[in-house]
Parts: structure tokens; C-alpha cells; sequence
């Protein structure tokens, strides 16, 4: 028996177990090809339908329009960054981007390599602790897209909403919350995922673009990072990151299987719910985001004192509770509680933080 822990972390992160041992289970011999998907040429029929189902599994998955291509890339969110200004701002070469977090920073700062790209608003001065709101008169008139981060994964803010842009086309980064809560695509020009935080390892980038969006890019544009290319060649242009599109394939099958993403909304609500409300009625910890605009993939909280944090992490990790250390930047605690976290997960932290903030008070 294996001995798994809870894993925390923000991402990479825990992957479904059943997901795990059918993709072990298939390592020598995918489905009587004689051969694991990592050794399969991505031109064979098997691939094929691992690289069909996958993308339809998704669409019913999200309810994706037949108006929007659905592209797999490599890349990761970082290169996204790039390819959504050399797809998107091609118009009036302008972009409004909301500054929620470092993620969202770094999308803004490569976004500016390409054009006139401007800030709405900022939470940088408290920490990034909230969303700060805006509405269609805060934008530019004339802009090719908004940009919004929808989770942000270091502090454990999102968007409960979505946004009034005016009509303006909107594009968000939802790395760290696809397939979390149910979203209504048809409000979205773009959304553009990285695999590693709630869908697959790391090595896919999901790419939801409106078909009249795609072919927008200038002629000097990278082959690879034409929206265009993807689309029109069914993400197989080139040699794709095979085992990734395999993973989230049996990750889509496994979310359906589980009542799709309207169950696991369900299940995530009661599960960072409790968290919070643990976390709001005790006297050692606090949630330093927003209520409004709390995170329920990534629950951040401290205790005010740098050593006991430092205490607490190391003591949950040798009661299997792993990774909960805050990121590097901000520090304290942070449980991240993506799909594949399982309610007993999150109730044996509770225990965990219940019997911790007794002795340490
Ligand atoms: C993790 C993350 C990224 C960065 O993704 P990479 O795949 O490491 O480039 C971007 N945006 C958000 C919201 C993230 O959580």
C-alpha cells in the first residue's frame, strides 16, 4: 500500500487516485496497443481519440459553445501571457489589465512588450488581499480586450463574479480554478488555463478562445504561438505534450463520473466553508483575504507569528498534512483544495489545527 499524504500544495498538485492507478494500471499497454502513451506516436488512432475525447470531455465538462476553439498548448500560464497579446491586441493595440497578485502582474508586464497596455486598478499596497471592483467607465473605450486573473492562487482571492466590461471582449487567466465552479463561457473571449493546478501535471496549457478571435495575429507572429495554427490543426500541429493530454483526458472522464462540475462547485464550497468558518471562529488563526472575495482553491491563513507558523507546518507535515507552507512571498499558511483534495483532507486539517491552536495558546 502506497502511503499517501494529504498534499497541499498549490500546484503541481494532488491528481485524482483512481486517475493514478488506471494511468499506472496502462503504463506497459494502453488499451492493447502494446505500448504506454509516452512511447505512443501522436499520429496513431489511439492518440487520436485520447486527443478527441479529451477535448469533448472538456466541453461537456464546461458547456464550451461550438463557437469557441478549444486548444491544447505547452507553455504553461507563462507563455500565455504572451500569446494573448500577440492573438488578442491587435486591434487598437490596447489592453486593461486588473493587477490582483503577482500572476496577474506578470501577465500585465509582458502584455506592455506588445502595446499600450494599462492598469485598472491595484490591491499591491494591502498585500493583494482583495479584488479591487471595477466597472465598463474604469476601461479604456477603445481596447482590444480586459484582462482578469480569476484566482489568485498566492493570496487566495477570486472573483466571485464575473465582471461588467461593457461589452468589451474579456479574457482571464483561470490557472488555479477551471473545472472548480460552474462558469458561464459565453461571457469570457478567452480562457486560458495551466494544467498542473487542477487538471493534469504540469507540461498543457488550455486555451478556450471565440472562433471570431482566432486568426488575429500579426504575420510576424511565432508559428507555435498562433491561436490559428492550434485551431486549425486540432492542437496536433506539432508533437503535443502527449501524456498531459492523457492525464486530463482521464481526469475529464473521472470529473463526469463524479457528477461533473456543478457536483464538484458542491463539494468545494463545503469544503473550503468549513475551513473558513473553522478558521473565523478561532482565536489563534486568521484569513487574511477579503470575505467577499475568498479563494476555494487556495485558503491562506496565519496565525500572526512567524515562528509558530513556521511550527505548525512542520508538525501538520508529520501528521501527513503536507505542503502548507504560504508562498514564498507572503508567508504562513496556505491549503490549496483543488478538486482532488477529498473532504477527509480538509476535516483531518481541521483536527490538525483544532488540537494545534489548543497547545499553542
Ligand atoms: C501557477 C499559475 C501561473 C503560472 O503558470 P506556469 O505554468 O508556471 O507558467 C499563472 N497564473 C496563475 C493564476 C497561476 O496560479
Amino acid at each position: 500500500m502506497a502511503n499517501r499524504v494529504y498534499n497541499f500544495s498549490a500546484g503541481p498538485s494532488m491528481l485524482p487516485e483512481e486517475v493514478l492507478k488506471k494511468a499506472a494500471a496502462e503504463m506497459l499497454d494502453y488499451e492493447g496497443t502494446g505500448m504506454s502513451v509516452n512511447e505512443m506516436s501522436h499520429r496513431s488512432k489511439a492518440f487520436e481519440k485520447i486527443n478527441n475525447d479529451a477535448q469533448a470531455n472538456l466541453r461537456t465538462l464546461l458547456s464550451i459553445p461550438d463557437e469557441y476553439d478549444v486548444l491544447f498548448v505547452q507553455g504553461g500560464g507563462t507563455l500565455a501571457f504572451a500569446m494573448i497579446p500577440l492573438n488578442l491586441m491587435t486591434g487598437s493595440g490596447k489592453a486593461d489589465y486588473n493587477i490582483t497578485g503577482q500572476w496577474a502582474e506578470k501577465a500585465y508586464k509582458e502584455a506592455q512588450k506588445f502595446g499600450d497596455v494599462r492598469a485598472i486598478a491595484s490591491s499591491k499596497d494591502d498585500k493583494f488581499t482583495y479584488i479591487p471592483k471595477f466597472t465598463a467607465g474604469d476601461l479604456r473605450p477603445d481596447i482590444d480586450y480586459v484582462h482578469v486573473t480569476w484566482n489568485n492562487t498566492i493570496y487566495g482571492t477570486h472573483y466571485a463574479s464575473v465582471p461588467d466590461t461593457g461589452g468589451r471582449t474579456l479574457v482571464t487567466d483561470m490557472s488555479s480554478s477551471i473545472l472548480s465552479e460552474k462558469i458561464d463561457v459565453s461571457k469570457f473571449g478567452c480562457i486560458y488555463a495551466g494544467s498542473q493546478k487542477n487538471i493534469a501535471p504540469a507540461g498543457l496549457t488550455i486555451i478556450i478562445v471565440r472562433k471570431d478571435l482566432v486568426g488575429k495575429a500579426g504575420e510576424n507572429i511565432p508559428t507555435y504561438l498562433d491561436f490559428k495554427i492550434h485551431a486549425e490543426n486540432d492542437s496536433l500541429y506539432n508533437t503535443p505534450p502527449a501524456w498531459c493530454i492523457y492525464i486530463a483526458g482521464e481526469v475529464f472522464k473521472h470529473l463526469l463520473e463524479r457528477g461533473g462540475v456543478e457536483e464538484m462547485e458542491r463539494v468545494n464550497r463545503e469544503k473550503a466553508g468549513k475551513l473558513y468558518a473553522y478558521i473565523d471562529g478561532s482565536k489563534l488563526y486568521r484569513a487574511p483575504a477579503a470575505a467577499e472575495d475568498r479563494s476555494l482553491m487556495n485558503v491562506v491563513f496565519v496565525t500572526g507569528n512567524e515562528e509558530l507558523d513556521k511550527k505548525f507546518v512542520a508538525e501538520a507535515k508529520a501528521e501527513g498534512l503536507d505542503q502548507l507552507s504560504g508562498h514564498r512571498s507572503i508567508g504562513g499558511m496556505r491549503a490549496s483544495i483543488y478538486n482532488a483534495m477529498p473532504p477527509a483532507g480538509v476535516d483531518k486539517l481541521i483536527g490538525f489545527m483544532r488540537k494545534f491552536e489548543k497547545e499553542n495558546s
